[in-house]
């Protein structure tokens, strides 16, 4: 079963979702040093939006963001659009820190972002960067059904209500979406569908509106107490925000807080109508598999199918292409799964291919911190969920920087430190086998159908904090 690529395939180029939104023209470099009330390193959403809570609620402070490139080059602009309602970290994770009751206030807020992430983007005149089209979880094994509604139960005792997620047989689950050998899942209306590039675009003009100075083509090179060094000049502050996910590894004082994990992406041509028709999917809600390796889709405004997975997961010593090139390989798989899922749509042209950074932290648990001693804060390690974890970030790093005690300060991912990663080549053998076993699995279970397969993958489970 196979698509179709060829020499017409763009590979890298930061994401389909930039070039779609139009290549923004880069905002001019920070001019020389500077003083002010808070420094945000990153412009991507977490920056953005602790840029956008802050800047409200004291206008008369004068805030800048130090962006590299441009406002989305980074995993903002280059994601699978799912904006769900997921937390950033285990529940198990959370509760056993911090206490059930503060795990179930996360899962609350989570629902809480989601909500105000979709009505900002309708407040500041960006909503067509977002659509509440829900979200599909699909099982083609048993193995796979009987996680989907384990997790189903889970939900249930983790705060999410009759309402927010319910199992779907395999014919209801058939009526919304034609997934080829589909036994059921389970959907929760809480998850919109987004275009990544417009959206954080979106956000990025909204805060400028605000008053805020964004400075693009500018690297920090060090983040110290109330000063952030750059390439292009000094700039201090009362508050130095760190907000580089994936690319926290890019200063030479954090080799090892975020692990640099690979998240690749394919998308199609846009679908005819008979394509369209065999695949059913009029609901266009966001699509993922109960696979191992799991597999992320959608299906977009102008009727593309955008289908992201695990290509390469991780290069020895963190590296990883800025551009954002996928390996062949890493092609191949993802393509394969499409038509695996949709084999009508076997010989259908892809037309771009990206890869991205996520933030991946030793315990697999986001983490927002500020020292109010030092003026250092960050947010971020949302490894795949920080669509609406970075707003509900930004509103905490608000809340943490004014000194205020509220609820958000209360959530469980505030003041966490995980550990560092290991020395290489530790870290390549961790995070490549984690991969390597997932694909196994998932192999035995296609294979087999027996869930007993999954010892394997229990164990890279608990390697992956799951
Ligand atoms: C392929 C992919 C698919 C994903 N899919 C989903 C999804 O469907 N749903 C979901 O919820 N999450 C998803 N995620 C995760 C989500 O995109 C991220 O958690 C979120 O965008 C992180 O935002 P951020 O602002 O913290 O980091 P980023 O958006 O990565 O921003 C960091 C910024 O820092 C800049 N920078 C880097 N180094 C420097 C420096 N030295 N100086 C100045 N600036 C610097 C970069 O250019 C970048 O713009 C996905 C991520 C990837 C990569």
């Amino acid at each position: 079963m196979t698509t179709t690529h060829s020499e017409e395939l763009i590979n890298g180029d930061v994401s389909f979702w930039v070039r779609d939104a139009g290549w923004p023209t880069p905002r001019a470099p920070l001019p020389g040093d500077l003083d002010v009330d808070v420094a945000i390193v990153g412009g991507g959403l977490t920056g953005l939006w602790t840029a956008y809570y802050l800047k409200q609620e004291r206008p008369d402070w004068e805030i800048v963001v130090i962006e590299r490139e441009f406002c989305g080059f980074g995993a903002s602009g280059r994601n699978g659009g799912w904006m769900s309602a997921e937390p950033a970290g285990p529940f198990g994770r959370y509760a056993a820190d911090r206490g059930v009751e503060a795990a179930l206030a996360m899962q609350q807020a989570m629902f809480g972002a989601v909500r105000e992430s979709v009505d900002v983007a309708h407040r500041e005149g960006f909503g067509d960067a977002v659509d509440e089209t829900g979200l599909i979880h699909v099982a083609t094994s048993q193995a796979g059904l009987a996680r989907a509604h384990k997790h189903v139960q889970e939900m249930k005792q983790q705060g999410w209500g009759e309402n927010d997620v319910h199992t779907l047989t395999g014919p209801e689950l058939l009526r919304r979406v034609n997934v080829d050998g589909a036994l059921g899942g389970y959907w929760t209306p809480h998850c919109a569908r987004v275009h990544p590039a417009k959206y954080t675009f979106g956000v990025a003009a909204a805060v400028e509106r605000l008053g805020v100075r964004i400075y693009e083509q500018t690297t920090a090179t060090a983040l110290e107490p109330h000063k952030v060094v750059t390439d292009r000049g000094d700039v201090t502050a009362h508050a130095v925000v760190r907000a580089l996910e994936g690319y926290t590894v890019s200063l030479p004082a954090e080799p090892r807080t975020l692990l640099p994990m690979n998240s690749s992406l394919v998308i199609t041509e846009p679908l005819t109508q008979q394509q369209l028709d065999s695949i059913g999917w009029a609901g266009a809600e966001l699509l993922g598999d109960t696979a191992h390796s799991f597999s992320y889709l959608q299906l977009t405004a102008d009727h593309r199918i955008a289908i992201g997975g695990r290509g390469k997961p991780y290069d020895f010593g963190s590296r990883f292409d800025r551009g954002g090139r996928t390996a062949e390989f890493g092609i191949d798989l993802i393509g394969e799964r499409l038509v695996q899922l949709f084999p009508s749509l076997e010989g259908i042209r892809l037309e771009q291919t990206w890869t991205g950074v996520l933030g991946v932290p030793r315990d697999w648990s986001a983490a927002v911190n500020y020292d109010a001693g030092t003026g250092l804060a960050s947010a971020g390690g949302y490894v795949g969920h920080g669509l609406s974890g970075t707003n509900l970030a930004g509103r905490t790093l608000r809340d943490l920087i004014l000194g205020h005690d509220t609820e958000l300060t209360r959530l469980p991912w505030t003041g966490r430190k995980a550990r560092h990663w290991e020395v290489e080549p530790l870290r390549w053998i961790g995070a490549t086998g984690l991969y390597k076993a997932y694909r196994w699995a998932d192999q035995r279970e296609n294979s087999s159908d027996s869930p007993s397969t999954s010892v394997i993958a229990k164990v890279a489970d608990r390697i992956a904090g799951r």
